[in-house]
C-alpha cells in the first residue's frame, strides 16, 4: 500500500509533552523511556530554579538568571515558558525543531501552562498526562523524595490540584503504577509516526 503524502504538511518526527503533578515520578518515567528507546531526544529546559545536588548545567537544566531568561522570550527563542512555584521555565524552541525535523522524537517533560502553549502552537503534539495512582501516593513521592522544604512542597500539591483538575485537556493519560510500564507506553507515542 503506498502511502498518499500531503505537501503541505511537513514531515516531522512525533513531540510527545508529558506533564503531570510535581512528584509523580515524571522525570523518574521519562529517564525509562529514553532507556527504553535510545532514539528518543529529551529537551533541556532553561530555567531560573537554583540546581538541586547533582543537577547539571546543559544537561538536566541550562540554569539562569531572571534577566538572561527575559531575553530568551524577548528574543523568540522560547517555544513555551511558565512560572511554576516561583520559578520560570521554558522549552528552547531551535532544538526541538531541528530533531524532529531530523527525524528524532521529541519528549518534552513541562507543567500544565507550559503543555497548553505547545497544544496551541503545534496541535500536532501529543499531550500525555502522567497521573497518580492516588492522592496519598503523590504526597508520598513529593516527600519521599526530599528535595524540596515543607514550604515548597506545599507549594507543589497546591499546583498539583490544578494540574489533576485539568487532566481531561490532555490526549492520554497515563496512570505512573509501575514505571516501566509507564515508560512503555510512552515510548509507543513516540515510535507513532501516524499523522495527528
Ligand atoms: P517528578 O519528576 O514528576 O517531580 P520524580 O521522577 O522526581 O517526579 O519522582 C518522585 C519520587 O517518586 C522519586 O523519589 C521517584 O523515585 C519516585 N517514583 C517515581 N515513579 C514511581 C513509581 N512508579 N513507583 C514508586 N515510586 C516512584
Ligand atoms: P522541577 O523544579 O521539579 O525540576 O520542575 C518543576 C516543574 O516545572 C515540573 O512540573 C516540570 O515538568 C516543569 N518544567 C520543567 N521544564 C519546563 C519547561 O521548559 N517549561 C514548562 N512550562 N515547565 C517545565
Amino acid at each position: 500500500m503506498t502511502v498518499p503524502i500531503n505537501p503541505a504538511r511537513p514531515v516531522t518526527a512525533p513531540l510527545v509533552v508529558v506533564s503531570g503533578p510535581s512528584g509523580v515520578g515524571k522525570s523518574t518515567v521519562v529517564q525509562e523511556v529514553l532507556r527504553q528507546a535510545p532514539d528518543v531526544w529529551l529537551s533541556v529546559s532553561a530555567t531560573t530554579r537554583a540546581p538541586r545536588p547533582g543537577e547539571v548545567h546543559g544537561e538536566h537544566y541550562f540554569f539562569m538568571s531572571p534577566a538572561q531568561f527575559d531575553q530568551l522570550i524577548h528574543d523568540g527563542q522560547l517555544l513555551e515558558w511558565a512560572q511554576f512555584a516561583g520559578n520560570r521555565y521554558g522549552t528552547p524552541r531551535g532544538p526541538v525543531d531541528e530533531h524532529r525535523a531530523d527525524g528524532v522524537p521529541v519528549i518534552l517533560e513541562i507543567e500544565l501552562v507550559g503543555a497548553r502553549q505547545v497544544h496551541k502552537a503545534d496541535p500536532g503534539a501529543r499531550l500525555v498526562f502522567l497521573a497518580p495512582p492516588s492522592w496519598e501516593v503523590l504526597e508520598a513521592r513529593l516527600r519521599g523524595r526530599g528535595t524540596e522544604s515543607e514550604q515548597a512542597v506545599a507549594s507543589r500539591l497546591e499546583a498539583a490540584r490544578v494540574e489533576i483538575a485539568a487532566q481531561d485537556e490532555f490526549d492520554d493519560v497515563v496512570v505512573n503504577t509501575d514505571v516501566s510500564d509507564a515508560a512503555k507506553t510512552l515510548v509507543g507515542f513516540l515510535h507513532d509516526n501516524t499523522p495527528r
